[in-house]
C-alpha cells in the first residue's frame, strides 16, 4: 500500500533513519545509485539519479529539479504558461520510500518514484502524483471509497540494428504465436525473473497482434501504486531487452497503419473491502454506484482522451475496429466498446469483477490518466449518473441514427478535438487544479504544433522512440 502522506522538509518522522537504513542495506548488496523518477505533463519519464549514500539527504531535503519539465513536449521542446515553463526555480524531488526497488534489470540501480514540493515545503501543483494522491485519500475521507487499478503494458520490441530510426520487428510470425514466444524466449524469461525480484506481481505475458508487440498485466493495486509500477515495468522491459541487443518502443503507434500499443487502465472501486463491481442489482452484479461510476467514465471519456491519449501518435491507433475501444460505449467482454466490463469468473467474481477502460495508450502520464478517470467515476457516482444500455458487437456498425439514439459517440478523432473537449470539462479541469490543467492544454497544444503539415508516416516517426 502506498502511504498517502505528502512528503516535507527535513522528512516525515521515522523517514531519515529509513533511508539511512536502507542505503546501508543497498550498499552492502551492491547498490551503487538510486533513480529517482517522476513523469511530466507530455508522458515522458524523467529522472535524476543520486549516490546511494544520498539516500538519507534526499529522505529530509529532496533533490533540486527545475518545474520547466512541466511543460516540456515529447521532442524537449518548451512550451509556457502563466505560471509554468519560465526557466526560473527549483522544486525538491523526495524520493517514495514505500516503493523503492532494487532494479534487476540494471545491476547497481535501485529506483524510488518521487514526490515534488516547493523549496517552501508546498505541494507543487504540477506534481500528477501528489494530485492523484489527493484524489484516492478525498475519495476515502468523503465517501469511504477505495480504488484498485492495472495498467496493461503493450509494447513493440525491434532490431536494435535498423537504419535510420525505423521500426523492425524482432519477432514475427502469426500474431500471439508461439513462433514469437520463442523467438523472444531468453528475453521474457529475464523479464519475468526481473519483475518477480522487484516485487511486481504479473498475471499474464504473451506475444499480441502486430509483429513485435507483446503485453504484459500485473495484479491490481492502490491507484498511486499501480501508476508507480507502470513506469517501473516500463523501465524494466527497456532495460532487459537493452541486455538482449534490443530496443522497445511504448508508443501509441511504432507505425502509421495496423494495431498500435494500448495501456489500457483497470479500475474498480470498493468500500469496507467489498467490491462495488459484484454483487449488486445492476446490470452484470454492478451495484447502483458501480453502474453510475461506469456512466460517469463514459460521459467524461471524450475529454479524457486528452490525458488518456495525449499525444499526436494516439490518434494512429484511436481507430474503429482494432481493438483500442473508440466509442463512447460499454459492454460486457467486448473489445470495441471503450468500457469493457469484467465480470470474472464465477467463484471470483467479487474479487475479480472491474471495469478496463481501452482508450488509454502509454504516452499518457499514468497519474494523470488515473486522475481523470477517477474524477470522472466519482462525478458519475455522486451524482447517481445513469448508465446507458449495454451496446453488443462493434459499434462501428451502428448506423448515425441508431449510434445517436444509444448515446454512442466517436471518441476525438485527433489531439486537436481532445483539447477542445478538455477545454470544455470544467470537472475534469478542476480534478487536476488550474496549474496543471492549463500545462495540459499548453503541452497537448505544443504537441500538435510540433507535427503541422507531417502525414501519418511522419508522426509515427516523429515519437517512436520518445516513449
Ligand atoms: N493493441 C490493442 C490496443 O491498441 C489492444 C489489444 C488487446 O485488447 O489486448 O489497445
Ligand atoms: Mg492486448
Amino acid at each position: 500500500m502506498t502511504t498517502l502522506a505528502d512528503p516535507v522538509p527535513g522528512g516525515r518522522p521515522g523517514d531519515v533513519d529509513r533511508a539511512t537504513a536502507l542505503s546501508d542495506e543497498l550498499g552492502s548488496k551492491g547498490v551503487d545509485g538510486v533513480v529517482l523518477s517522476y513523469v511530466d505533463t507530455a508522458g515522458i519519464s524523467r529522472v535524476k539519479t543520486i549516490p546511494t549514500a544520498r539516500l538519507a539527504s534526499a529522505a529530509a531535503w529532496g533533490v533540486g529539479m527545475s518545474p520547466v519539465f512541466d511543460t516540456f513536449l515529447a521532442n524537449d521542446f518548451i512550451v509556457s504558461t502563466d505560471v509554468l515553463g519560465s526557466p526560473d526555480g527549483d522544486l525538491r524531488l523526495y524520493p517514495d520510500l514505500d516503493r523503492l526497488v532494487t532494479l534487476a534489470g540494471q545491476p547497481g540501480w535501485a529506483w524510488a518514484p518521487v514526490d515534488r514540493i516547493t523549496q517552501e515545503g508546498e505541494p507543487h501543483p504540477g506534481c500528477s502524483r501528489t494530485v492523484l494522491r489527493r484524489i484516492v485519500r478525498a475519495a476515502a475521507e468523503r465517501h469511504g471509497l477505495a480504488f484498485k487499478a492495472g495498467i496493461e503494458i503493450e509494447w513493440s520490441v525491434g532490431r536494435a540494428e535498423a537504419a535510420d530510426g525505423a521500426f523492425e520487428p524482432a519477432a514475427t510470425g502469426p500474431a500471439y504465436s508461439a513462433t514469437r514466444q520463442v523467438k523472444l524466449s531468453d528475453c521474457t524469461a529475464e523479464l519475468l525473473a526481473a519483475c518477480a525480484q522487484q516485487g511486481i506481481e504479473v498475471e499474464q505475458l504473451h506475444p499480441e497482434y502486430a509483429a513485435g508487440q507483446f503485453e504484459i498485466s500485473t495484479a491490481a493495486l492502490d491507484p498511486v501504486a499501480a501508476a508507480d509500477i507502470s513506469v517501473l515495468l516500463r523501465q524494466t522491459i527497456r532495460a532487459v531487452a537493452g541486455r538482449h541487443g534490443l530496443v522497445v518502443s511504448f508508443s501509441p503507434a511504432v507505425l502509421a497503419e495496423g494495431v498500435g500499443n494500448g495501456g489500457h487502465i483497470h479500475l474498480s472501486a470498493w468500500r469496507d473491502g467489498v467490491n462495488l463491481h459484484s454483487g449488486g442489482k445492476g446490470r452484470y452484479g454492478m451495484t447502483e454506484e458501480a453502474e453510475s461510476f461506469v456512466a460517469g467514465i463514459l460521459g467524461h471519456l471524450p475529454a479524457l482522451t486528452a490525458l488518456t491519449a495525449p499525444s499526436p501518435a494516439s490518434y494512429l491507433r484511436l481507430k474503429p475496429s482494432q481493438w483500442a475501444g473508440v466509442f463512447t460505449a460499454w459492454g460486457r467482454e467486448t473489445r470495441e466498446a471503450a468500457i469493457r466490463i469484467v465480470t470474472g469468473t464465477a467463484g471470483l467474481t467479487d474479487r475479480a469483477a472491474n471495469l478496463e477502460v481501452k482508450p488509454v495508450d502509454l504516452a499518457a502520464n499514468p497519474y494523470l490518466a488515473l486522475t481523470g478517470l477517477l474524477a470522472a467515476g466519482l462525478d458519475g457516482l455522486t451524482s447517481a449518473a445513469p448508465l446507458p444500455e449495454e451496446i453488443t458487437g462493434d459499434p462501428a456498425g451502428l448506423g448515425t441514427e441508431e449510434a445517436t439514439a444509444a448515446g454512442v459517440r466517436r471518441l476525438p478523432t485527433s489531439l486537436a478535438r481532445a483539447v477542445k473537449e478538455f477545454r470544455g470539462d470544467e470537472r475534469l479541469q478542476a480534478a487536476l487544479g488550474p496549474v496543471l490543467a492549463d500545462a495540459v492544454i499548453a503541452v497537448r497544444m505544443g504537441e500538435i504544433d510540433a507535427v503541422a503539415g507531417l502525414d501519418d508516416e511522419a508522426v509515427a516517426a516523429a515519437y517512436r522512440w520518445k516513449y
